[in-house]
């Protein structure tokens, strides 16, 4: 049976054009790029270019990029460089929000266990941040503010260029968790004062294993790892070649799709959760009211759980993913439906949906086929709907 995959915001599949670019520097160009000899010093050339295919992705300069091996360690980075290089004593504050990704939601909870203060903004119903408590937030002690560029779960997008101007203005260093956004919508670093911005390969049509911290020009930074003069000192460690030289045609792909991303898989997308809500009762569509990435449609369903969801969609090859976090056995609703307030018995059954430019009308139209029997098979044998009102109106 075909694989329906729409689970791009957790991976995506690695385009056949940025295969085709690395395959080379396994086994022919295998050069060490920082080597004398002119074999490794072709791969330093090949890594140049890669650099100025991210650097235009987004605007930037090339001495900006810093390759990393993953998302997850360009966010780390740039909180600890930021706590690193400030020299007052007593600034330990740090403020981001309550929806952000592991990588700095659990790096900050661990740095509060060390006698960092830290500052978890709301969000409302939509997802959307308080930005009036943004602004009050930010104290004498505020050394960083690290706001995702847009959420993994709902693709609800933050306003993080107004909210790096009112950091700016304070003096304190801005970092954006920009994983799910780069390559879906027009990042431009030239209008901004963003300091710090991460970037992950995978989730991008590039390999696994490979990411990007951009630093502005004039930013302080404190290396993360000490070691070899790779990335001019600021990330020791061999480059990841290979699979750098795809990021650089990953991004060159992106730029080319970036408009089809924003008319085709909106438009995708859009239909899914229009046809969707006509045949299903009491779903909610999780961040719909608020500016989101064109691909991402989280939806709860009420009275079932998202984890029975997947798995009878999994029987028919549909891959997307729950909302919430299976711990122990427990599956408790993911911290960013809670944080946006939705209800136990709504959040618990939610399914994120995340497409792609490889997706296909018929691949929508399997899904409008095949979902509504699925929740109306689960919701016969969930006890809450048998006593709800709703089943009577459904
Ligand atoms: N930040 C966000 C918003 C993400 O969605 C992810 C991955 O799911 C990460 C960070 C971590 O990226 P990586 O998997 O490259 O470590």
């Amino acid at each position: 049976m075909k694989t329906t995959y729409l689970d791009n915001n957790a991976t995506t599949k690695v385009a056949p054009e940025v295969i085709k670019e690395m395959l080379p520097y396994f086994d022919e160009f295998y050069g060490n790029p920082s080597s004398i000899h002119s074999f490794g010093g072709y791969v330093g050339k090949k890594l140049s270019e890669a650099r100025q295919e991210v650097a235009s992705l987004i605007g930037a300069e090339t001495d900006e990029v810093i390759f990393t091996s993953c998302g997850t360690e360009s966010d780390n980075t740039a909180i600890l460089s930021a706590l690193a290089v400030n020299t007052t004593p007593g600034k330990q504050h740090i403020v981001t929000s309550s929806v952000e990704h592991l990588a700095i939601k659990g790096l900050c909870e661990r740095l509060a266990g060390k006698g960092y203060r830290i500052t978890f903004l709301d969000v409302d119903g939509d997802g959307n941040l308080d930005m009036d408590q943004y602004e009050k937030s930010l104290t004498d002690d505020t050394a960083v503010v690290s706001l995702m560029w847009a959420n993994n779960e709902t693709g609800v997008i933050f306003p993080v260029e107004q909210a790096a101007r009112l950091a700016h203005e304070r003096d304190i260093i801005f970092h954006t968790d920009a994983v799910q956004a780069v390559g879906k919508i027009p990042i431009n670093m030239k209008n901004n004062t963003i300091n710090m911005l991460s970037i992950s390969g995978h989730k991008l049509h590039a390999p696994k294993g490979i990411g990007v911290l951009y630093v502005r020009r004039g930013t302080r930074f404190s290396s993360l790892m000490t070691g070899g003069h790779q990335e001019r000192g600021l990330r020791s460690g061999t480059e990841n070649t290979a699979s750098i030289i795809g990021l650089g045609k990953a991004c060159e792909l992106a730029v080319e799709n970036i408009e089809k991303e924003n008319t085709y898989v909106r438009q995708l997308r859009d239909r899914l959760e229009y046809e969707i809500q006509k045949r299903i009762p009491g779903l909610r569509i999780n961040g719909g009211k608020a500016l989101r990435l064109p691909n991402t449609s989280n939806i709860s369903f009420q009275f079932v759980e998202g984890e029975s969801i997947l798995l009878l969609m999994d029987q028919l090859n549909i891959c997307a993913s729950s909302g919430s976090a299976c711990t122990s056995g427990s599956s408790d609703p993911s911290h960013v439906l809670r944080a946006m307030g939705i209800p136990y018995n709504l959040a618990a059954g939610s399914i994120r949906f995340s497409l792609s430019i490889y997706n296909t009308d018929e691949e929508m139209d399997f899904v409008i086929e095949k979902l509504p029997p699925i929740i109306e098979r689960l919701r016969k044998i969930s006890p809450s709907w048998k006593t709800s009102s709703m089943r009577a109106n459904a």
